[in-house]
């Protein structure tokens, strides 16, 4: 069966190469809606490439102008936009390519109305885990990852029971600071971070990858996508991003997902599993050139961050919904030039100690939490922290 996508956040880095990979396989996947955030011109281009009769923007305005522009196409705007576009009849699949916890109610939507689900948007499990489990059980929704690293270890467990796991690797790049000191760490500035050695990313994540709040936020995210308790789930530093993660299985055997660095082929395999398609133009990974791979333990306390990850992982009910929220609140300011580097992880650690933790902590609770604590962080923010 055709896979007719509704793609979420089409003018992001996966979004845009979730668009080639439509675009390249038109027999297997169409595109029947999209949305766009604040990259408005997107709009056009996208229309003017794929027959798509619902789309949806951020603003009201941006609607009214689009809607005089293109008679025959269905606008819906903001986050009931989403939501509009989460259960749309004609969809059989959405691809979450959002960023942000604004993320996670769109896929609940999507679950509930039996679509399945291409997950690159990692906040709707850091937030939402618990939930979205329940959910794919409850609708019989099946949820493939995007991501890189949860892409490799979801490789590499075809085939392999479930029982006979006993860990999953993750590689972690270390970003853009990875050789630096906490010391070289204070004053520096937006672009050094977003210079990112391996992967060429959107802006938020690549500065989580910077912090590893990002491999910490992937840590959960595999802990509730394979079902795996945290403390089989480790970090391995490998600088050339070439593995992109591992398992080990109970007679040691290591299985490995190995690449170049393009998140096509993610974004490919989870439309296509079982199944593999050609990677137009995709470059293939010569090892014989590569000569070495390096590996490296990760450094816990230089990366304060992923140890809070496990953390609040841990400890389950509302804390992964601060960790997230006050890390995107921040991760922004950090981008507006409001606040130094170094500071991010202060307003995280500050939402850690001020922010109720609730232990059976509702959805609804979960949705509150986010909302607290990005007003605390941006209130900190406006104070000078
Ligand atoms: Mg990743």
């Amino acid at each position: 069966m055709k896979k007719k996508i509704i793609l979420l956040g089409a003018s992001g880095s996966i979004g845009t190469q979730t668009l080639d990979v439509i675009a390249h396989h038109p027999d297997l996947f169409e595109l029947c809606a999209f949305s766009v955030g604040k990259r408005i011109e997107h709009v056009e281009t996208i229309l003017n490439q794929f027959e798509v009769h619902h789309v949806c923007v951020l603003n009201e305005k941006d609607k009214k102008h689009l809607e005089v522009k293109f008679p025959d196409v269905h606008f819906v705007s903001g986050d009931e936009g989403l939501l509009q576009l989460a259960s749309l009849e004609e969809g059989n699949t959405l691809v979450n390519a959002l960023v942000g916890s604004v993320g996670l109610k769109p896929t609940l939507c999507a679950i509930e109305h039996g679509k399945d689900i291409a997950l690159a948007n990692k906040e709707t499990l850091v937030v939402g885990g618990k939930f979205v489990k329940e959910a794919l059980k409850k609708y019989h929704v099946n949820l493939t990852p995007i991501d890189s690293e949860h892409s490799a270890i979801f490789q590499c467990l075809q085939g392999v029971r479930k029982e006979d796991v006993s860990k999953l690797i993750i590689t972690a790049s270390g970003g853009s600071f990875r050789d630096r000191s906490r010391e070289e760490l204070k004053g520096v500035s937006v672009k050094e971070a977003l210079a990112h050695p391996n992967w060429n990313m959107g802006a938020k994540i690549t500065i989580d990858s910077a912090t590893l709040m990002n491999k910490g936020f992937e840590v959960i995210e595999a802990h509730y996508l394979f079902d795996m308790d945290y403390d089989d789930i480790d970090v391995l530093v490998h600088k050339e991003s070439i593995i992109h993660s591992l398992i080990e299985t109970k007679d040691t055997a290591l299985l490995a997902q190995l690449g170049t660095a393009d998140m096509r082929l993610p974004i490919q395999y989870a439309l296509s599993v079982p199944k593999r398609f050609e990677l137009v133009s995709g470059e293939r990974c010569n090892l014989a050139k590569l000569k070495t791979l390096h590996f490296d333990e990760v450094d816990m306390v230089r990366f304060p961050l992923l140890k809070a990850a496990y953390e609040c992982g841990k400890k389950e009910g509302n804390a992964c919904a601060i960790l997230n929220a006050a890390n995107e609140v921040a991760v922004n300011a950090f981008l507006n030039e409001e606040i130094e580097f170094l500071d991010i992880e202060k307003l995280i650690f500050k939402a850690l100690d001020e922010i109720e933790y609730i232990k059976d902590a509702t959805l609804k609770d979960v949705f509150d939490t986010d909302c607290r604590t990005r007003q605390f962080v941006k209130e900190l923010v406006k104070g000078g922290i």
